[in-house]
């Protein structure tokens, strides 16, 4: 249930949910996503499902991981990455294999400890995590080319626009009940947004606990 075949069927489905990237396929089918899940719910880490983490957080489910880290994986390089929200450390694990460098910025701090701890048993190393309020990014990581909200907003936070590269790509969940999903570009002669599908996400808060 937790084996690598498993995860090759995910894979497979994603491919037939509409992802297309090789390489998103190939880290998706690599990360084992059951050991950054609680045991007794290990057995649905396959699942196209989001789960429980602790502290009313949630895992994305795996097409909504996917198709976030595609359009990431998209942007004009592949060096600098900033995720707001760790969580369980799951999606960073991901980017870490497509991205030189993850930053990856959660408000939570037991959450934080526990994603520090599975990411060092998998030996990733290209992943710096911050325990802070992901509103105001990571000014010392930046400037960033592509940056993945974990959580939905209700506004664009103009830190994260202003810690884009040009040729970057931000994704983000935003709405209180009603949300989307969206992508805004920057280009040399400003932003780009893109509204994209219908998502439901954990809200942004403030603050840090
Ligand atoms: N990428 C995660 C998904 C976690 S759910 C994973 O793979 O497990 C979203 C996370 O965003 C939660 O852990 C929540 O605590 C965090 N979060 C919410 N608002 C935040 C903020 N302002 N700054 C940083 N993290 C935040």
């Amino acid at each position: 249930m937790t084996s690598a075949r498993t995860r090759a069927r995910m894979a497979e489905r994603l491919r037939g949910q509409g992802i297309r990237d090789t390489s998103v396929l190939a880290a998706m089918g690599e990360v084992p996503r059951h050991i950054f899940i609680d045991e007794a719910l290990a057995h649905r880490a396959y699942d196209d499902v989001a789960l429980p983490i602790g502290h009313g957080q949630t895992i994305s489910q795996p097409y909504i991981v996917a198709r976030m880290v595609e359009l990431a994986a998209g942007a004009a390089r592949r060096e600098r990455v900033l995720e707001v929200g760790t969580g369980c450390g799951y999606q960073a694990a991901v980017l870490a294999r497509l991205f030189k460098v993850v930053y990856s910025v959660e408000r939570i701090g037991s959450l934080l400890d526990r994603a520090r701890l599975q990411l060092r048993d998998l030996r990733i190393s290209n992943v710096r995590l911050r325990h802070g309020d992901g509103h105001n990014g990571v000014p010392d990581g930046a400037p960033f080319d592509a940056i993945i909200l974990a959580a939905a907003a209700t506004h664009v936070p103009q830190a994260l626009l202003e810690q884009l590269a040009i040729g970057g790509r931000m994704l983000f969940p935003i709405g209180v009940n009603d949300q989307e999903m969206r992508m805004i570009e920057r280009f040399e002669e400003g932003f780009q947004e893109t509204r994209l599908e219908k998502v439901r996400f954990v809200p942004m808060l403030t603050g840090l606990a």
